[in-house]
């Protein structure tokens, strides 16, 4: 486990369309550190197989295309930022196609290996929010500062589709928390924050006080 000195991380995880982008981001600006969408480099993956037209169930093209490929992630000062070989996928990460095959390339061990350890490499140059699946489970389980966000999957697929994307996410949080690599879960020591009928404010608003109370001074 890498040291976490002198950095922190704040570990936001939740199913799909629950607000974590929206928190995260929120908590980012307030906070002043940089936001990372851990599941953007899922997606830049599940793009670029898309685009190599590689089955994305097929585990060996897909680590072959891995080992070809270069990842960069980086920041622009209030977000992370990811290319591949040279070359950002931008709003091509939102498309129906990613949308609908990303949880199958997400549920491959070598691709999640390699990702964990570009997300760990953040903490070595920053203090940051990260949000994603596993982020309180596997990829800072040593952070005392952990929370799990969830909405009601109807109010969820609202969102999606009033974000103008087709994505089943009920689909998508079944394969995420049934595989068996680093499934969806509330992480140990993970608050639980249920923003069904919260509006953007009180949910920042209800982040801020766990964070409080897990010791962070806010
Ligand atoms: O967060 P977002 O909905 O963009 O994530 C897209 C997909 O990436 C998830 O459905 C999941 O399959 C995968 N993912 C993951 N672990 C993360 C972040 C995302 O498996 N930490």
């Amino acid at each position: 486990m890498p040291s976490t000195a002198p950095h922190f991380a704040i570990a936001i995880d939740g199913p799909a369309a629950s607000g974590k982008s929206t928190l995260a981001h929120q908590l980012a600006t307030r906070l002043g550190l940089i936001m990372v969408n851990s599941g953007a480099m899922y997606r830049a993956i599940t793009w670029q197989a898309l685009q190599d037209h590689i089955d994305p169930s097929d585990h060996a093209a897909v680590i072959d295309l891995l080992h070809r490929l270069t990842i960069e992630c980086g920041d622009d000062g209030l977000s992370s930022t990811i290319t591949l070989n040279g070359c950002d996928p931008g709003d091509a990460l939102r498309s129906e196609a990613v949308n609908a095959n990303v949880s199958t390339v997400a549920a491959i061990p070598e691709v999640r290996a390699k990702l964990v350890a570009l997300q760990r490499d953040y903490l070595t140059r920053t203090n940051i929010v990260m949000e994603g699946r596993d982020i309180g489970s596997v990829v800072f389980p040593d952070t005392p500062y952990k929370i799990y966000v969830h909405a009601a999957e109807h109010v969820r697929s609202a969102r999606r589709s009033n974000m103008g994307e087709i994505d089943s996410v009920a689909q998508r949080d079944a394969a995420d928390s049934n595989r068996s690599t680093a499934p969806l879960m509330v992480a140990p020591g993970a608050a639980i924050l249920d923003n069904s009928h919260h509006s953007i404010e009180a949910s920042v608003l209800a982040a801020l006080e766990i964070l409080k109370q897990q010791g962070l001074a806010v």
